[in-house]
């Protein structure tokens, strides 16, 4: 709820403070128990940091973050560790995640130490039973991270994070990394495991096409802001936001017969640093009015469907 993240820009002789870079500017969604929840946007809009804020990983320059009636940006650092075990994370190169000196057994174990979960023995056959979830076997316990190919790798990645049994996953682009075969194989994986054990999904790409088969709701971000939030089929069938119809015209669509017109923007994306006033789209937005270069849209409910833009002002 009104998630804000403010980086200080320093420079000069004595570091001061030059400026600073709003990677996340106001945002304020909602993800339903069981529900996945797509969150897209180009590199740079802070869909990522916005993932960090949610579990704390980053602290919140203002604004709440509730989860099940408690609020995380307001508690104590044990409380926080515990709420931990509930909510994980999925990261987009499984290789950075996964120490290298470390075998598979003892990845997917340690979460279960941190929480103080099950004895040796216990752990041991969890470990044994999570790989055989991903899709892995048991004889890969002792082999460690290198001797994966990264879709394993990843399915490693999603292995550690279900470890602790969390109602809550933020994955954060975790098949963008991956070749277009694997990546079907990743995200049906993830669509198996939220079925098996009743996971909610925060999912966050920088493509609509990857998100668009997983998800329930899709959110769209531009600059550090949610431009427009709606039902995936809505959102891809009728979107209101001129930026996501952009984004969307460039996805292409497997049927040759159905022609589609690429809407293309002009210009390249402001710098978060320096955002344009008023609708940070107004640069690139064919539709641009005088409106739109001063006052920043405020969020318009259309039947649950939630775009800021000037167009759709009531
Ligand atoms: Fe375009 Fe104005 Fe809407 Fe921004 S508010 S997207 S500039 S029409
Ligand atoms: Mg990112």
């Amino acid at each position: 709820n009104g998630l804000k993240k403010y980086f200080p820009i320093t420079g000069g002789l004595f570091g001061r403070k030059q400026g600073e870079v709003k990677a996340v500017d106001d945002v304020s969604f909602y993800v339903k128990k069981g529900e996945t929840l797509g969150i897209v946007g180009e590199s740079g809009c802070g869909k990522s940091t916005t993932g960090r804020l949610l579990m704390r990983l980053i602290e919140a320059s203002e604004g709440k973050v509730v989860f099940e009636d408690k609020e995380i940006t307001s508690m104590s650092k044990a409380e926080l560790r515990k709420i931990r075990r509930d909510i994980q994370m999925v990261f987009q190169d499984p290789y950075a995640s996964l120490n290298p000196r470390h075998s598979i057994e003892q990845i997917l174990e340690e979460p279960l130490i941190v929480h103080g979960i099950g004895t040796k023995e216990e752990r041991k056959k969890q470990v044994r039973e999570m790989l055989e979830v991903v899709g892995l076997s048991s004889y890969h316990a002792k082999r460690y991270p290198h001797q994966f190919s990264g879709g394993q790798r990843q399915r490693i990645g999603i292995a550690k994070a279900l470890m602790t049994k969390p109602k809550l996953i933020i994955a954060d682009e975790p098949v963008s990394a991956l070749d277009v075969s694997i990546q079907a194989q990743v995200l049906n994986l993830m669509k198996d495991i939220q079925k098996e054990f009743q996971l909610t999904y925060i999912f966050i790409a920088h493509d609509l096409g990857v998100v668009r088969h997983i998800s329930d709701r899709v959110g769209v971000m531009y600059l550090g802001r949610l431009i427009e939030l709606a039902d995936s089929e809505e959102l891809y069938e009728n979107s209101y936001h001129p930026y996501t119809k952009a984004l969307l015209s460039a996805v292409p669509i497997p049927d040759p017969d159905i022609e589609k017109k690429t809407i293309l923007i002009e210009g390249e994306i402001p710098s978060p640093a320096n955002p344009p006033a008023g609708c940070a789209f107004h640069t690139r937005c064919s539709h641009v009015m005088d409106i739109c270069k001063t006052t920043r849209p405020a969020e318009q409910d259309i039947n649950g469907h939630f775009v800021a833009c000037h167009l759709y002002n009531k």
